[in-house]
């Protein structure tokens, strides 16, 4: 006989990827300048299919995926690191994260009276559009033991790369330019990256830090060559499965002495589990719980994932807890 579905304590049935090649680290020898170029490929579509979102919000998560896992590459950290917006437009809040090993989750909430105003306008969809005015926050998250690191700015800019870069000017000691990208393709979502960041001295040495190097004229000619070349990128390039990363940023650097480092994996990054969450069901009172349960169980949903959990009421509880 099958196992019910209350009783089956395993994931659910979400998608296990991983995308070997999904972030791609490079330099410019000698120059102040190094970069990730970010391509989750159909992880992307695994993540933003989980939900039925209209295609302006999935295109507004693809970004986000993206660039949070540009964003976390770039950093020595464990745990998560996550983008948070939170605004008065038809998506109230919008949160992406990236794990240190690459694992990667998307949720929006949508304000659906909003968003048919918006969709019946007819005008083209900015992501400013649907964030509206509020806050954009990158947290870095290494558990209860170690302090977060939060930095918080306004939403500025029409798109989710201005926005981001809005926070980079804002926060951020060095210069930063940001290209984001997301579709529905033939394949399904695609979504992509690029990010230039100004660091000191060159050839990409994070322990160079001789701030004065980076900042003089030949240092300001060779950002300024770079930006002009990643402005080349087009979107189309962007997400363009058939186009190795590697063939791509030849594509745009190769006349600045390009150096590829060793790309990192991204994969689907939900952590919820049916152990996880009778683990937090255990906290209620007997009482709270009798109050939750529905046409005979109780249902948790996992909003990352769009998975409902069902347990049957003797499932959980005080007998539940192990210790
Ligand atoms: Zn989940």
């Amino acid at each position: 006989m099958e196992t019910p579905a209350f009783l089956d304590r395993d994931r659910p049935d979400v998608p296990d990827i991983v995308v070997p090649g999904g972030v791609t680290p490079f330099h410019l020898a000698g120059r102040p300048v190094r970069g990730r170029l970010i391509r989750p490929g159909k992880l992307a579509d695994a993540i933003l299919t989980r939900h039925n979102h209209a295609p302006a919000i999935s295109a507004l998560g693809g970004k986000a995926l993206a660039l949070v896992a540009g964003l976390a590459s770039a950093l020595k950290f464990q745990g998560s690191f996550s983008l948070q917006i939170k605004g008065d437009g038809p998506v109230s809040l919008l949160l992406a994260d990236c794990t240190d090993t690459g694992g990667l989750r998307f949720y929006a909430r949508q304000d659906q009276g909003q968003l048919d105003a918006l969709l019946a306008s007819g005008k083209q969809v900015t992501d400013r559009d649907l964030t509206g005015n509020g806050y954009l926050a990158l947290t870095v998250d290494q558990g209860p033991e170690m302090d977060r690191h939060q930095g918080i700015v306004e939403i500025t800019g029409d798109s989710l790369a201005e926005m981001a870069m809005h926070y980079f000017q804002t926060s951020e000691q060095h210069a930063c330019w940001t290209m984001l990208a997301a579709k529905h393709t033939d394949a399904g979502w695609r979504s992509g990256g690029l990010i230039l960041e100004r660091i000191a001295g060159g050839g990409g040495s994070e322990a160079d830090t001789d701030l004065s190097d980076g900042l003089d004229e030949q240092g300001e000619d060779a950002w300024n060559t770079a930006l002009a070349l990643a402005g080349t990128l087009t979107d189309a390039e962007l997400l363009d499965d058939a186009l190795p990363a590697e063939e791509l940023l030849y594509r745009l650097f190769h006349e600045e002495d390009l150096v590829v480092g060793q790309s990192r994996a991204l994969a689907y990054g939900c952590r919820c589990s049916k152990a996880k969450l009778s683990d937090v069901l255990s906290r209620f009172s007997d009482d709270d719980l009798d109050h939750m349960v529905e046409d005979g169980v109780i249902r948790m949903t996992c909003e990352f994932c769009n998975h409902d959990f069902c347990f049957g009421r003797n499932e959980v509880g005080a007998l539940s807890v192990a210790d």
